[in-house]
């Protein structure tokens, strides 16, 4: 039975968002998300592409009106246009506003098409460096002009693409303005991204992270910042930057509290419900979907976890901690 108000938390906050990550695996190995080296699951562990659509429509028709489509990085999953195709039923019938994907852009060039025909709009795709070299040390081995491309063949079908950047300390932090001139003076949107204390690296934290309050407060040197009261019910507090004439994100769960406003859950690639980025309280939604064909195990399950998410995040990033406060990586959550 169809009732969006079931997915209202403890804390009231209406759930309407769902972010899925559809694989752990990824080409590139970004040094503030992954290790070099990645033992990653086991594909028997994941969800089938059919159980992803089964556990995706259980949330739409409890309300969730936006879908993101992550990992890992979602477009290496095999057969990945199937999910997308099987999901846009939903957009064609109106139950769910938005199907979108976040993606490291190296395959978006094969797939823009026909994720256009699916219904797909807009398209987040992270880039951390214009510098060719850099790029390719950050990612360890991926190739900006392909991401590139991938970009320009997402705009021709006709999708908005929005720009993600993690700004690490003494690595990126000096090309801000570029990428701002490089987003905004082709109509898309910036955000930029504050390093979380997500999963085992080689690097310290601490030495990427740089606090999204400094690199604004530089800006303000340079551009005219206008805080705008756009929100998405994420972390994410916006500004329009007169010169550019563009938006600029700040997404800064560190430094600011946004959970009051929280909409959003997220689903692992093995079928596990984060209700908090910033927290281990999960719940297994492989087991009620496999124990039956039934859906009616999966909604009380959905329904259970939603009344228990939490109502914020305590993530830190100290010297004297060695351990991440959260131990699965980003890939697995899903960004
Ligand atoms: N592979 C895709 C990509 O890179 O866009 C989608 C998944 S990735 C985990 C989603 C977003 O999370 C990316 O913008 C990435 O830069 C960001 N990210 C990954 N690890 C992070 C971390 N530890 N702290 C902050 N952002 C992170
Ligand atoms: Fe892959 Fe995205 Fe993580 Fe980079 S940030 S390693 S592209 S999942």
């Amino acid at each position: 039975m169809s009732n969006a108000a079931d997915l209202v938390d403890g804390f009231g906050r209406h759930i309407t968002y769902l972010r899925v990550s559809v694989t752990d695996r990824c080409n590139f190995r970004c040094t503030y998300c992954m290790a070099e080296h990645m033992t990653f699951l086991p594909r028997k562990e994941l969800l089938t592409l059919g159980e992803l659509d089964r556990v995706c429509s259980a949330f739409i028709r409890r309300g969730v009106r936006k879908l993101r489509i992550t990992g890992g990085e979602p477009l290496v999953r095999k057969n990945i246009l199937t999910l997308f195709q099987s999901l846009s039923r939903h957009l064609r019938n109106g139950a769910l506003d938005e199907l979108t994907l976040t993606t490291n852009g190296s395959k978006l060039g094969d797939y823009a098409e026909e994720l256009a025909s699916c219904g797909v709009k807009r398209v987040n795709v992270s880039i951390d460096s214009l510098n060719p070299k850099l790029f390719k040390t950050i990612t360890r081995g991926g190739n900006l002009d392909v991401v590139l491309d991938g970009i320009a063949k997402a705009e021709a079908a006709g999708m908005k693409v929005k720009i993600n950047t993690v700004v690490l300390k003494n690595t990126n932090d000096g090309e801000i303005e570029d990428l701002i001139r490089f987003a905004h003076s082709r109509g898309r949107d910036l955000t930029l991204i504050e390093v979380m204390p997500m999963g085992e690296i080689e690097e310290d934290r601490v030495d990427q992270y740089m606090p999204l309050s400094d690199v604004r407060a530089r800006l303000a040197d340079r551009f005219t910042l206008k805080d705008i009261p756009d929100r998405t019910g994420g972390p994410a507090r916006y500004v329009h930057v007169a010169e550019s004439g563009g938006r600029l994100g700040f997404i800064t769960p560190l430094t600011h509290n946004f959970c009051e406003s929280c909409n959003r859950v997220r689903l692992t690639c093995t079928g596990t419900l984060y209700m908090c980025l910033g927290q281990d309280d999960a719940v297994d939604l492989r087991t009620p979907i496999r124990e039956s064909d039934d859906d009616e195990h999966l909604d009380s399950a959905i329904r259970a976890a939603i009344a228990k998410k939490p109502k914020g995040h305590d993530f830190l990033i100290e010297r004297q901690t060695t351990t991440p406060s959260v131990l699965r990586h980003m890939s697995l959550t899903g960004g």
